[in-house]
């Protein structure tokens, strides 16, 4: 087969060798005899392993000992309901800065849950500016507020940790998790669906500060309650056992790439290539984000006439770039970048795009 370059924007490109030691493991994971989807959770193969995976995050992310990590499901969209139930108590005001899709979706999720104050929105400017901090409407006896660093179909992306004083900020990382370095103790909770920068879909990384949670007194299951899935390590039930694997041999992966230092110097120079290619391009691309906000994960672009997306799609599939086709919300283009997609990817998509502005003129 020759080589395939994955753009897609989720589930996305995984590590080739992350995916090559899955296969080499599959029928034989830990001289077990089986693969790691055959095996108990509560055995102790298992339960090593699960350690090591959270040890190796640790490490990467440099997370303070009073934070919990959890191996939770359900996706993101889960955890836009969940988040509320069980950090805000019946009656409390959490603010959203909707910044995007997910923001708004996030908000939407939450709202049975907790009174949804929108602190900030730029779905007047179509989500293709960030609202700046300083326009941020935040209320200091929120329960907690939460945003969306990066924004996956937009395509724009916070570069700073805003400052939100002592009240919990909560970001969905399901985009941008492990692009970079990150100052963990700025945040209350993190949590990222796992299959951008982590590995499969049914699996949630989340990172919480301790104290918030025994936050919520209301009513629940427990299955719903954060301080219940921290207490039985994530396995208050069966968890995404082939997930919670996966994940662990991207960090290995990542560990050995240099860690997220490395792999945030690899990814601005991805992004700048890229971008450089559309400015560059004389107008025959274009990236409609303000250029201070665009994201170094998604990168949505248009052709300067849409009656050629269709050859631009169909060629480019032919060239082995896959998955190029933007979301509906903004038509056109969309390359995503994450970790596994290498400098070699962006190379090949900058020359196939010049290749194509030179033959259809
Ligand atoms: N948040 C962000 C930033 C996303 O990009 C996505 C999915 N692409 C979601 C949330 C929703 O994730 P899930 O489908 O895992 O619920």
């Amino acid at each position: 087969m020759s080589q395939v370059w994955n753009f897609s924007a989720g589930p996305a490109a995984l590590p080739p060798p992350v995916l090559e030691r899955a296969q080499r493991e599959l029928l034989d994971w830990n001289g077990s005899g089986a693969s790691v989807m055959e095996q108990s959770h509560r055995g102790k193969r298992f339960i090593a392993m699960a350690e090591r995976v959270e040890a190796d995050l640790r490490e990467l992310l440099a997370i303070p000992a009073d934070y919990a990590v959890l191996f939770l499901q359900g996706g993101a969209t889960q955890h836009f309901a969940q988040i509320p139930m069980n950090l805000a108590g019946e009656g409390d005001s959490a603010d959203y800065v909707v910044n995007g899709h997910w923001g708004a979706k996030a908000a939407g999720e939450a709202a049975p849950y907790v009174r949804v104050n929108v602190a900030a929105s730029s779905q007047a400017d179509n989500y293709l500016r960030l609202p700046p901090r300083e326009s941020w409407q935040l209320d200091p006896r929120a329960a907690y507020v939460h945003y969306t660093p990066n924004e996956t179909i937009h395509g724009v992306e916070y570069h700073d940790v805003p400052v939100v004083g002592d009240v919990p900020l909560v970001a969905d990382m399901s985009s941008n998790i492990l692009s970079e370095p990150l100052d963990v103790s700025r945040f209350g909770l993190i949590y990222a669906g796992a299959q951008k920068n982590i590995g499969p879909s049914g699996l949630v990384l989340m990172i919480v500060r301790r104290d918030l949670l025994e936050r919520s007194s209301r009513p629940m299951a427990r299955i719903f309650r954060y301080a219940e899935h921290a207490a039985a390590a994530s396995m208050l039930n069966t968890p995404n056992t082939w997930g919670w694997y996966l994940a662990g041999l991207t960090f290995e992966w990542l560990k050995e790439q240099g860690g997220v230092a490395a792999m945030g110097e690899r990814n601005r120079a991805k992004a700048e290539k890229l971008y450089a290619a559309i400015d560059g391009s004389g107008g025959y691309y274009r990236n409609p984000v303000d250029p201070a906000a665009r994201s170094r994960m998604n990168v949505p672009f248009t052709l300067h006439d849409s009656a050629l997306d269709a050859d631009f799609l169909k060629e480019s599939e032919a060239a082995g770039l896959m998955a190029l086709k933007g979301h509906k919300a903004l038509g056109g283009m969309r390359a995503s970048l994450y970790n596994a997609v290498p400098l070699a990817a962006v190379d090949a998509l900058v020359a196939f795009m010049g290749d194509f502005a030179r033959r259809h003129g």
